[in-house]
């Protein structure tokens, strides 16, 4: 589903990525952790064309990002993103937050899009506030609603960065519990998140990036078990 094939990105001179590879196969879930600074919202990002990058190649569902035909807004909207701020429009409704991509991107009708909307809304637990703004719902719900609104576009995988990290912690598993759902229904997933209790749970495999570079990508059980590196050893002893 995604490929990314000796990825190397810049700012200026500033190597962000160097040569970073891996795969995520249909279904699998792949936790990206390492130290702040590290690249992982860069190489996130690179996965839907966030961010350019300068060598490699990045396949999606098919789809080579880094050809100069392809149609990064049609890609983008086929993979859902879901960030750290939950970066709702404030001025809408929740249901308007839904529908507004479904109806401006993939030309749905009103009605349809807003079923679909109203559908994931339950899903997320979240009916009743169909008609509030953002600000009217905790960080817990509003990061419901954002991933809410990154599945009424039918991805065919989802990215996340961080999706917790903002959060006050009672509101902490609230999130992670609908990720685990989408998790256990088979969605192709690729979450950068200090989470372990989740990576535990639910992921294939572990990455852990340091300065740029993917220094293990392992099987979770692997990874947790007996990480290969000295600097995964100490990341690992910092957070668990
Ligand atoms: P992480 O998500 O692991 O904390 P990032 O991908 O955000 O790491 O950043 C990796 C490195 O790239 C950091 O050193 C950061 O300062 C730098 N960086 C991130 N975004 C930019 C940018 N737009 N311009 C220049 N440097 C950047
Ligand atoms: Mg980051």
């Amino acid at each position: 589903m995604i490929t990314l094939k000796n990825v190397s990105k810049w700012y200026g001179h500033f190597q962000v990525l160097t040569d970073c590879s891996t795969e995520v196969k249909k279904g699998e879930v792949v936790v990206v952790c390492g130290p702040s600074g590290s690249g992982k919202s860069t190489l996130i990002k690179t996965v839907n064309g966030l961010e350019p990058i300068q060598k490699g190649v990045i396949d999606v569902n098919g789809i080579q990002l880094t050809d100069k035909k392809t149609n990064l807004a049609q890609l983008r909207a086929k993979v859902g993103m879901v960030f750290q701020h939950f970066e709702l429009f404030p001025h809408l409704t929740i249901l308007e937050n839904l529908t507004l991509a479904q109806v401006k991107v993939l030309k749905r009708d009103k009605a349809a899009a807003q079923e679909k909307g109203l559908k994931l809304l339950a899903r997320v637990g979240l009916t009743a506030h169909a008609n509030k703004n953002p600000g009217q719902l905790s960080g817990g719900q509003q990061q419901r609603v954002a991933i809410a609104r990154a599945l009424c576009m039918d991805p065919v995988a989802m990215l996340f960065d961080e999706p917790t990290s903002a959060l006050d912690p009672e509101m902490i598993n609230e999130v992670l519990d609908v990720m685990v759902e989408l998790a256990h229904e088979g969605m192709t997933m690729m979450v950068v998140t200090h989470e372990m209790g989740f990576a535990r749970k639910v992921a294939n495999r572990v990455i852990f990036m340091d300065e740029g570079k993917i220094i293990e990508d392992s099987p979770k059980d692997a990874f947790f078990n007996n990480p290969q590196s000295d600097r995964a050893k100490d990341f690992l002893a910092k957070i668990l």
